[in-house]
């Protein structure tokens, strides 16, 4: 098509003319042709438009999906952190329903030696419900309640006062003497050796320091809630009528004086003026 060419003569001001051989159909369809080239030409500018309007949506859309990313981040981070609550909760809670089966236990244990300990569950296995807001006053409640457990615990006579095995127990037992007849042992008696310390079981107040008949060497305290103590066959007395005792104070030291066939600790528990049976004291 490009074949046949036709001759064109371009003349020029001050210089010979021109002649210029084109191809004819370039001269017959110049129009077509022109409007061709303008129309690529725009599809070429309108390919790049779009392409670069294509980037920067694409560039846009990787911001917000990172935007995103971050906020479901966020999300799945409040998320655990809500379960972590939810199971730092949980485990308050069960700790709770431990210590209110405790003080339970307690009270039915305490109320066994004629003692009303009065302190009240918090109930969590029940109609309390546990959630942030009051965790933190159930936590006070129950540090009130232990403070004021061991405050009443400390005044009733509870353990022992030496380590040693029981030789002899409360109730009717052989003579020890004479191998012969019954008697009535009102306390405990404790193997132990000479000097061995002696100590108060509860917090309390020295009633009696010194020699009685058949106790020999004794210390007697008087506790609350109707409680005394005491502490017989003592090679000596460590401490005076009047002075204020803890638990675990030293009040004398392991003997075999008074009626006793060998050195031991003879151990009482009084409950309003009664000899009653330590060993229920023993362990809670
Ligand atoms: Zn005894």
């Amino acid at each position: 098509m490009f074949k046949k060419k036709s001759a064109i003569q371009i003349r020029i001001e001050g210089n010979h003319d021109k002649s210029l051989e084109i191809p004819t159909v370039l001269l017959k369809y110049w129009k077509q042709i022109s409007i061709s080239a303008v129309a690529l030409v725009i599809t070429l500018i309108g390919s790049i438009a779009y392409f670069a309007a294509i980037k920067k949506a694409e560039d846009v859309s990787a911001k917000y999906q990172a935007a995103l990313d971050k906020i479901n981040q966020k999300n799945e981070k409040l998320n655990s952190t809500q379960l972590e609550t939810q199971q730092d909760i949980l485990e308050a809670k069960k700790s709770f329903m431990k210590i209110d089966s405790t003080i339970q236990s307690i009270n039915g244990k305490m109320k066994k030696r004629g003692i009303n300990t009065k302190l009240a569950i918090a109930n969590t296995g029940g109609p309390v419900e546990i959630d942030e807001e009051n965790i933190v006053m159930l936590s006070e409640y129950y540090e009130n309640l232990l403070a004021n457990v061991e405050k009443k615990m400390s005044s009733i006579p509870l353990g022992k006062p030496h380590n040693g095995s029981i030789t002899s127990r409360f109730g009717y037992r052989v003579n020890p003497f004479t191998r012969r007849g019954r008697e009535m042992h009102s306390g405990i008696d404790f193997k132990g050796r000479m000097g061995d310390p002696i100590r108060a079981t509860a917090d309390g107040v020295i009633t009696f320091a010194g020699y009685e008949g058949q106790y020999g060497y004794v210390v007697k305290v008087k506790h609350k809630h109707g409680y005394e103590t005491r502490y017989a066959h003592l090679v000596r007395t460590q401490v005076k009528k009047g002075q204020r005792v803890e638990a675990g104070t030293v009040v004398g030291l392991l003997g075999n004086t008074g009626r006793s066939t060998g050195p031991h600790l003879h151990y009482e528990i009084l409950k309003d003026n009664k000899k009653i049976n330590p060993e229920k004291y023993f362990e809670l």
